[in-house]
């Protein structure tokens, strides 16, 4: 399969603009960030789409530029809304390294070459090779695993993906037709996005079927899958007069983000309990109780989250039929644990995030509404819009 002796590798890259851009013309997909080739705006679309979908990408942009149309604007964004922007994009240190880097830019004007643009913050050689031929014309290649796919197939080249990809750089740029820089770009990408995907290629109406090697999923090569670390959370969802307690996580995975009081650790209601009192707190009363788990790239969280209601709230509460089987199901669990638990909690090292004072309460609706809630927390919402909910009625 290796074409990388056989001085067919370099003038298969040579015929690709002739192949493709036809193919593109026709087939390309009418997306938001297709409609011109504004900088700003194409510099946007190449963040969010760095770990986001297509799909679940084309609403956030339109949404994004309504809201800051200019690089100047998305300078003097304030960072809770620049964040509520984002919400549903994930990975939201893209928003702020964008943000950081649109400061420069407002200041400076736009880098015009590929290495001014990787000199910003966020910005890597795929995306600067993106910005550059797409937005300002330039032979310059963008190299991502969809174009390492496409390649690596075409070429029957089946070194892994990461040698693949510094080799590509540098072959790929003769290949660049003058006049079209910025629409063989996207054609690689459409291509590996539409007809050359990483399961069942489309290869019987591929406008490269002549020239590949491989005509097959075969290449690249599997990966080993790393795996994932797993760690354990206890969500505490402070319920007091009807609004929710939420925190800015101070360190790790979110960090900077709003979230809800974590213990890294997994406790029973008996362990939660012991843990309040041990925390100073008197007067609770724990309410439903919800596990969930979710998973990023990396990392995968199994959490546990316990309603935590002030006395009145709590109260409120058992006027409320639903709710009141569940925190009566979650006190007589409680009450049900075994001394040893209770012994085991107390004996735990009180977590880094104990700073109850740095709780901020927030009527629930202003939370869904407004706030900036990753994922990874909006799924304690239902049960927090309950509580919250019942105690005021
Ligand atoms: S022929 Fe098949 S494997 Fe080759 S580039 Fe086209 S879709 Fe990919």
């Amino acid at each position: 399969m290796d074409t990388k002796r056989s001085g067919g590798r370099e003038a298969a890259l040579a015929a690709l603009p002739a192949l493709l851009l036809p193919w593109y013309d026709k087939n390309k997909r009418d997306l938001p960030w297709r409609q011109d080739t504004d900088p700003y705006r194409v510099w946007v679309s190449e963040i969010m789409l760095q770990q986001t979908r297509v799909e679940a990408a084309k609403e956030h942009y339109v949404r994004f530029l309504r809201a800051l149309p200019t690089v100047e604007d998305l300078a003097a964004c304030p960072e809770d809304k620049l964040l509520k922007l984002w919400e549903g994009l994930g990975y939201y240190s893209r928003a702020r390294n964008l943000q950081k880097a649109a400061k420069i830019v407002a200041a400076e004007g736009f880098p015009s070459t590929a290495e001014g643009w990787r000199k910003l913050s966020g910005i890597g050689d795929y995306t600067a090779g993106a910005i550059a031929s797409i937005a300002f014309g330039q032979p310059t290649p963008a190299v991502d695993g969809n174009v390492i796919r496409v390649l690596s197939r075409l070429l029957g080249d089946d070194r892994p993906p990461e040698a693949l990809k510094s080799s590509l750089f540098a072959e790929l740029a003769p290949a660049y037709p003058q006049a079209r820089c910025g629409d063989f770009t996207q054609s690689l990408m459409e291509l590996g996005a539409t007809v050359c995907t990483p399961a069942s290629p489309l290869c019987l109406t591929c406008p490269l079927f002549e020239l590949c090697r491989t005509r097959s999923d075969a290449l690249p090569l599997p990966r080993r899958k790393q795996e994932r670390k797993r760690s354990e959370l206890t969500v505490l969802l402070f319920v007091r007069g009807g609004e929710a307690a939420l925190c800015r996580r101070q360190s790790g995975v979110l960090r900077g983000m709003y979230g809800f009081f974590c213990i890294e650790q997994a406790m029973d209601a008996a362990g939660v309990q012991a843990f309040l009192r041990g925390a100073g707190m008197r007067s609770f009363a724990l309410g439903e109780r919800r596990a969930h788990r979710h998973v990023f790239t990396h990392l995968e969280w199994e959490m546990t989250a316990y309603v935590v209601l002030s006395e009145e709230d709590a109260a409120a509460l058992q006027n409320s039929s639903a709710a009141a089987d569940d925190a009566a199901a979650a006190n007589q669990t409680a009450a049900a644990a075994s001394a040893a638990g209770e012994a085991a909690a107390a004996k735990q090292s009180a977590p880094a995030h104990t700073d109850f004072a740095a709780l901020q309460y927030f009527p629930v609706e202003r939370i869904e509404r407004e706030i900036s809630l990753p994922s990874a927390f909006r799924w304690c919402l239902p049960l927090l819009r309950r509580a919250a909910g019942a105690a005021r009625n």
